[in-house]
């Protein structure tokens, strides 16, 4: 029964302060172990990658992709979190501003490969950010509010290429019993998100 979540609202506000408040449990400190496992599944052994961190917070695997020789584009709403990516990973990058996106901004590290914008996802399109031939979606699907769900996965299909691999992660559990973030999505609607 998802029912119980489907009218649950995360406003932006509420993510930024859970950012100021340092409320961000679901940061990990140490790379995820299923995109260790399923690294294989995400390359297909490809070389020199675009690869896409939807909703990418301050995720240690962007740092981890780009040293692997992997061009990384992130986007995420706080700019705080941004800045803590590059600082606490001791990379320095510069700032522009999106002139697509009214108020978006990119942070880039000055490498160049790790490019993250500093927008709502719902603000960019591929003609801003181009293709991607891999995606790691953890925190990202299962944070998006429930009734943006279908427009999520309509941009996350027209963000990547047609021979991309595209890593989900998701939580099961009751959602009777907990409210969300992260919201739990089934995996008949997965099939019907992404076809
Ligand atoms: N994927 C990350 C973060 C997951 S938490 C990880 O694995 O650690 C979800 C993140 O999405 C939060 O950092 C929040 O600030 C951000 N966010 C929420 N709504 C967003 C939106 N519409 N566009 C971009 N980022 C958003």
């Amino acid at each position: 029964d998802v029912e119980s979540q489907k009218e649950r609202v995360v406003t932006e506000e509420e993510w930024l302060q859970k950012w100021e408040m340092g409320n961000i449990g679901f940061h990990k400190e140490q790379g995820h172990p299923l995109l260790q496992k399923y690294l294989d599944v995400l390359l297909n052994g490809r070389s020199g990658l675009r690869i896409f961190f939807p909703l990418c917070g301050k995720a240690v695997e962007m740092k981890w992709l780009a040293d692997m020789g992997h061009s990384v584009v992130g986007v995420e709403l706080s700019e705080q979190a941004v800045k803590e990516f590059f600082s606490e990973h001791s990379l320095p990058y510069c700032e522009e501003q999106v002139p697509e996106i009214s108020g978006g901004k990119m942070f880039q590290s000055t490498s160049g490969n790790i490019s993250l914008y500093c927008c709502s996802i719902y603000d960019l399109s591929s003609s801003i950010v181009g293709k991607f031939d891999g995606v790691w979606d953890r925190g990202a699907l299962v944070a998006v509010n429930p009734r943006d769900r279908q427009c999520y996965a309509s941009l996350m299909i027209n963000l990547v290429e047609k021979n991309s691999s595209y890593l989900l992660v998701t939580v099961s559990y009751d959602p009777n019993k907990h409210k969300g973030p992260p919201f739990y999505v089934p995996e008949s609607e997965i099939k019907s998100l992404f076809g």
